[in-house]
């Protein structure tokens, strides 16, 4: 007879918050992921997956056979941390100071180490296994360097599946989009060259000060109207700066921000509004306006084949009440790239502590609960064990 999948993710459980206690409390940023690095692999030997080279310094790859007449199945969970100090009082609170977990990637990292559990002990339940535990989502580049390092040659697979949890949605609650389900994301940096000169003397034309001024308000007009299901496209700047010293003007000034957007029609007419509001504001102030432009991360956009069996097997699994459709959000994901190559579908899992309020991601008092592993572990099986099938 085969157990019963609920049982068995209960009898997981217990280690995978002991697992993301020990993670929560030892944070490590983008790319220097070498303690998680040891402990996921430590924990995927112990449960006898076969665990593969990555070509990068910090991640880990690992393979169970899995059934051989199944479809071969990618799991994703992003391991790193962010450089923000963590103000949530719990017993495993970052040890790491300016270093936290403060977007639950502590959580996609235990709960695939409880999926890694079942499947071993249950192996053949899902066809031919590959476990991701991909390094630097959050600088935006740790999947890509997987992708040009060959993973999905070396490990080749049918169906990606993965989840974020999120602090915007209660705990039990799972989140399906199909289709483009978060923002392509990309960043730029404006510079405006102008003459400069004596403060005291001044005048509009020229001053690389005033026309920044006048910029930085107006690059919300570069996505007005623009929104997919009510979900706003944006662009905004995040760092400024500009001069020297109180009475000189400064030659130049610069802005970094960014852009993102649902789909290439949205991308085109925002970039045509932003190459035509430089254009205005350099005629307007005298000052010689640019742009360099750097691509993040593509759309994540789940197929929506693969997501409406996800869908399903999810009702099976959690019930109805819990399974609920989103719009996408303008929050951006590296998932995209094994999402733009191998058909898949990125969930979102709720994290929210019904009783008090908790930050935003990336916020200091970022809080999700341990009962989100369960949901996510059992979430990432009911859809695996449904897509081995063909
Ligand atoms: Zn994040
Ligand atoms: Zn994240």
């Amino acid at each position: 007879m085969i157990p019963d999948i609920d049982d068995l993710v209960g009898a997981a459980y217990p280690t995978m918050v002991e697992l993301r206690h020990d993670l929560h409390a030892h944070p490590e940023v983008s790319f220097r992921e070498r303690r998680t690095t040891e402990v996921i692999r430590a924990r995927l030997d112990d449960l006898g997956w076969t665990v593969a080279p990555t070509g990068l310094d910090t991640g880990v790859v690992a393979t169970l056979p899995g059934a051989r007449d199944g479809r071969r199945v990618l799991l994703r969970a992003d391991i790193d941390a962010l450089p923000v100090d963590e103000e949530v009082d719990v017993p495993f609170r970052s040890t790491h100071p300016g270093v936290m977990h403060a977007c639950g990637h502590d959580v996609h990292t235990a709960a695939l180490l409880g999926v890694a559990e079942v499947l071993a002990r249950l192996d053949g339940l899902v066809g031919p296994t590959t476990l991701v535990f991909q390094p630097a989502e959050e600088g935006l580049g740790g999947a890509r360097a997987l992708v040009e390092d060959g993973l999905l040659d070396r490990h080749p697979a049918d169906v990606v599946l993965g989840g974020h949890v999120t602090s915007l949605a209660p705990t039990g609650i799972v989140g399906v989009r199909p289709g483009v389900a978060m923002s392509r994301g990309e960043a730029f940096e404006i510079t405006l060259d102008g003459t400069g000169g004596h403060g005291a003397m001044s005048t509009r034309e020229g001053n690389v000060v005033l026309a920044l001024a006048a910029l930085l308000p107006r690059l919300e007009e570069v996505v007005a109207r623009l929104a997919t299901d009510g979900a706003p496209c944006a662009c905004s700047a995040g760092v400024v700066s500009a001069g020297t010293a109180n009475n000189v003007v400064p030659r130049r000034a610069t802005a970094r921000g960014t852009l993102r957007t649902f789909t290439p029609e949205q991308r085109a007419t925002a970039l045509e509004r932003f190459d035509a509001l430089l254009e205005q504001i350099a005629r307007d102030f005298g000052v010689r306006a640019h742009a360099a432009w750097q691509g993040l991360t593509p759309a994540v956009v789940n197929d929506p084949t693969v997501t409406a069996r996800v869908r399903a097997a999810l009702v099976t699994a959690l019930g109805d009440a819990h399974v609920v459709d989103l719009p996408p959000t303008s929050a951006s994901d590296d998932v995209a790239e094994l999402l733009e190559r191998v058909p898949g579908c990125y969930l979102f899992v709720g994290g929210a502590p019904s009783d008090r309020p908790v930050g935003m991601h990336h916020a200091p008092d970022f809080f999700v609960e341990d009962a989100s592993l369960r949901v996510m572990a059992r979430s990432l099986l009911a859809g695996a064990i449904e897509l081995t099938r063909p």
